[in-house]
């Protein structure tokens, strides 16, 4: 750890709040070198929906390595791109009665929010973005200036505006409709707000709490969008891909947005790839307008593929995480219940957040549970939230092991 510490910028986060030397992975489980077993809640923040060196989409991967075919090709045309943009239309697209443009932006999730800002402005001749209160979206400028918490955005001495914040669902408690006060805030043309480009919004709030928006309000919020004329934007790159059980985040709700943001688990290695999902009539680009080397890598669009191949061709695998997500609800409610129901649990599909309400609380109990082999992150505005991502593909008997680590760790910071 000394090396790193010598070597590596302080802005190192992970490696401070899990301070050991891992050096193998497969699927919930991380070994170090020293031959310790870690369960892993975490999952790549969200990038291992599949867990770690999938065995199958390892095999897609080496295969195709093995070829020889055209791994870097900067956006140029090639099979392996081909491929995956017809399976992602058959199996993700078309089934769900939506249709698509692929823009392959640069590989992070900050990538292609910059970009999905940057087509909204450029389609709208707006300047303004609504974003939510909790929202986060990135820490690169414009993505940044999407994102709420002080923490991250007072790192950055550049002027992060263009973007106004609206109370997210819930924010001011269960009885007032947010969508309502957005609605009459966009629409009286004297309310001091400039009329948005886009809205911008995450079903579920990952890095902000596992907040979780109703159906009905984000239909609202969608319904606004298109009343001002703005693009409507989902962000997915944490929550797509299966995280909430359905491949997108959004479709319990019937949303149509004009742009979805994927990312993390989208090459479903952990490979970096992003793409913009973008309707064929917001797609105002001209060609190489906005552009970069590594987009669309086509190692990652391999594994992308056999990901959709293997897991999305039936329902069974959605299922399946709804079932899942559903029994660690309940187990984490259950152990909520046993402290007097004092921890909020929110979430949706296999995106789960346990609400200690106190920060040192919920550090204290991921700190405990490392110790004990079980690694898991905090989350929300003071990171009083213990964030449950586990790997879409867990057992049953990895998962209850995870559990009892943390229900002991919570019991041992009270
Ligand atoms: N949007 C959301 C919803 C995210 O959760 C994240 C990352 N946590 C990002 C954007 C930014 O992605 P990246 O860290 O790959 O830049």
């Amino acid at each position: 750890m000394q090396a790193f510490e010598a070597m590596e910028s302080n802005v190192r986060l992970y490696s401070r709040s899990f301070p050991t030397f891992f050096s193998q992975a497969h699927g919930s489980i991380m070994l170090t070198e020293d031959g310790r077993k870690f369960i892993d809640f975490l999952s790549g923040a969200g990038a291992l929906n599949y867990g770690h060196n999938n065995h199958e989409i390892k095999a897609a991967m080496t295969d195709y390595l093995s070829s020889d075919a055209v791994v870097h090709g900067l956006d140029m045309a090639t099979p392996a791109k081909l491929e995956f943009m017809e399976t992602f239309d058959s199996v993700i697209l078309r089934k769900r009665g939506l249709k698509y443009r692929f823009q392959f932006t640069g590989p992070t999730g900050s990538n292609a929010v910059e970009a999905a800002l940057k087509l909204a402005r450029k389609v709208t001749g707006r300047q303004n973005i609504i974003s939510f209160t909790n929202g986060y979206h990135g820490l690169s400028l414009a993505a940044l200036a999407a994102t709420g918490n002080r923490f991250h955005r007072k790192a950055s001495a550049a002027s992060l505006s263009g973007v106004t914040f609206m109370p997210y669902d819930g924010y001011l408690g269960p009885y007032v409709d947010t969508a309502e006060y957005i609605r009459k805030l966009l629409l009286d043309k004297s309310s001091g707000i400039d009329s948005p480009a886009a809205i911008l919004v995450e079903s579920v709030q990952g890095e902000g709490g596992i907040n979780v928006a109703h159906k009905e309000w984000l239909q609202s919020i969608q319904a606004v969008a298109r009343d001002v004329d703005a693009l409507f934007i989902v962000d997915d790159v944490q929550m797509g891909c299966g995280r909430t059980g359905e491949f997108f985040s959004f479709e319990f709700a019937g949303l149509l947005p004009d742009i979805v943001v994927l990312s993390k688990s989208l090459s479903g290695y952990g490979l970096p790839l992003s793409v913009l999902l973008i309707k064929e009539e917001v797609d105002a680009w001209e060609p190489g307008e906005h552009t970069g080397t590594f987009r669309g890598n086509n190692l990652a669009l391999v594994c992308a593929t056999a990901a959709l191949n293997i897991y999305w061709r039936e329902q069974t695998f959605s299922q399946g995480v709804l079932r899942i997500g559903e029994l660690l609800r309940r187990r984490l409610e259950a152990i909520s219940l046993k402290h007097g129901n004092s921890f909020a649990v929110r979430g949706r599909g296999m995106a789960l957040g346990f609400d200690c309400e106190r920060a040192e609380i919920a550090e204290a109990t991921a700190r405990t549970a490392f110790g004990k082999g079980l690694i898991v992150e905090r989350c929300g505005p003071i990171d009083q939230v213990i964030k449950f991502l586990p790997a879409l593909t867990i057992d049953s008997e990895t998962m209850t092991q995870g559990l009892e680590i943390f229900e002991a760790s919570l019991g041992e910071s009270l």
